[in-house]
């Protein structure tokens, strides 16, 4: 693949991937995002003590008239892609909370050199957008399913959505979503439990399952290295009870290892950033809703985008500006070690 004319960051790497978050609402409160019920104090207080030196993040949802409009991100897509980006995945917050979501997928469908579109969404209100969002072009769809059982599902995410859930899942699949893909993270005494009965369902269900080990992203900054299960454990305990075969990999800068179930059916991912950091390989830009370029999910310095957009900018210019912005790209991020700085903002804010 040629790379005349891409965004190459300052370590050589060639960035193909953007993420574009469309709101940093949300309709629920999962524990490792924006932990911010009950059940969430409950898990953290008194567990462990608080990451040293991180105040918990006050959540103010960006005013609308902060919003990059489905116009100005239009363009930003195009832009992109002109620089060689070909993947675009829409995320958030919810996503679909954003209204009209379907019309700028849409809109981003028709650009030209868009070679993979595809959205990250909690599944709480996909039912609905489903037919309308396969119709505007979106070629592959990610829930997050961190729980099986109704009461833990409701612990994790604050709300009473697993058959809503569980629904979105089925109807991905028979509109012909392929493959659907499940995210979970995985909390040790939360639902490290559930490893087992999620792999099951991803085999009995034919569904890419990728497990997610949990990052300092929270917005309560109550993370620690303690509640994360590793991979290599998870990877472990699947061995035991089932026979996994290795997949290549699809993609050099994949984030996932995958594995394939003996019977062919449904596949498991693993993706470790925290025990195995893959940044050596990340292709990723994010775009936050209110316009701002990140170049790591762990970027403590964010680059305004919406201003220059607003601005009058022409194409041209940003161009050089998305140069400029690539060259500042991280060379890794540096969670567990002593000079780690949480990002300012949280999970749901940058857009996962
Ligand atoms: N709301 C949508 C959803 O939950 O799928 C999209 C946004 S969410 C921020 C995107 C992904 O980030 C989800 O799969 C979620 O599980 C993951 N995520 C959020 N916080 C995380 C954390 N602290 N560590 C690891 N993954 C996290
Ligand atoms: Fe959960 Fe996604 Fe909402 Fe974060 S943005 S609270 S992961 S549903």
């Amino acid at each position: 693949m040629s790379t005349a004319g891409s965004l190459v960051d300052s370590h050589g790497r060639v960035l193909r991937d953007l993420r574009v978050s469309l709101t940093d609402r949300c309709n629920f409160r999962c524990l490792y995002c924006l932990p911010e019920t009950e059940a969430a104090q409950n898990f953290y207080r008194g567990r462990w003590a608080r990451m040293p030196d991180s105040a918990p993040i006050v959540q103010q949802w960006t005013p609308r008239s902060n919003l990059l409009t489905f116009e100005e991100i239009e363009r930003v897509v195009r832009i992109a892609i002109g620089l060689g980006i070909k993947k675009i995945r829409l995320t958030g917050g919810e996503p679909l909370l954003r209204q009209g979501a379907e019309h700028l997928v849409a809109r981003i469908a028709k650009i030209p050199g868009v070679e993979d579109l595809a959205m990250t969404t909690n599944g709480f209100l996909f039912a609905e957008k489903a037919r309308a969002l396969r119709e505007a072009g979106l070629h592959r769809i990610s829930f997050s399913l961190d729980s099986l059982d109704r009461d833990n599902f409701k612990k994790i995410t604050g709300r009473d959505g697993l058959a809503e859930v569980l629904e979105s899942i089925r109807l991905a699949q028979e509109l012909g979503f392929a493959p659907v893909k499940v995210n979970a993270v995985v909390i040790r005494g939360i639902n490290d439990h559930e490893i087992e009965s999620l792999a099951e369902f991803a085999r009995e269900r034919n569904l890419s399952l990728r497990f997610i080990e949990f990052m300092p992203l929270d917005s309560a900054r109550a993370w620690l290295k303690e509640m994360v299960v590793s991979g290599a454990d998870i990877l472990q305990r699947l061995r035991a009870r089932n026979e996994l075969k290795p997949l290549a990999s699809d993609n050099p800068s994949s984030t996932s290892k995958r594995w394939s179930f003996a019977d062919g059916r449904g596949e498991i991912g693993i993706i470790a950033p925290v025990s195995e950091p893959f940044c050596g390989h990340c292709n990723r830009l994010r775009l936050t809703a209110d316009g701002k370029v990140r170049t790591c999910l762990f970027s403590v310095t964010e680059h305004d985008l919406r201003s220059r957009l607003r601005a009058g900018a022409s194409d041209a210019e940003l161009n050089e500006w998305f140069h400029g912005v690539a060259l500042q790209k991280e060379a890794r991020h540096h969670i567990g070690e002593p000079e780690f700085v949480s990002p300012p903002r949280s999970m749901s804010c940058i857009g996962g």
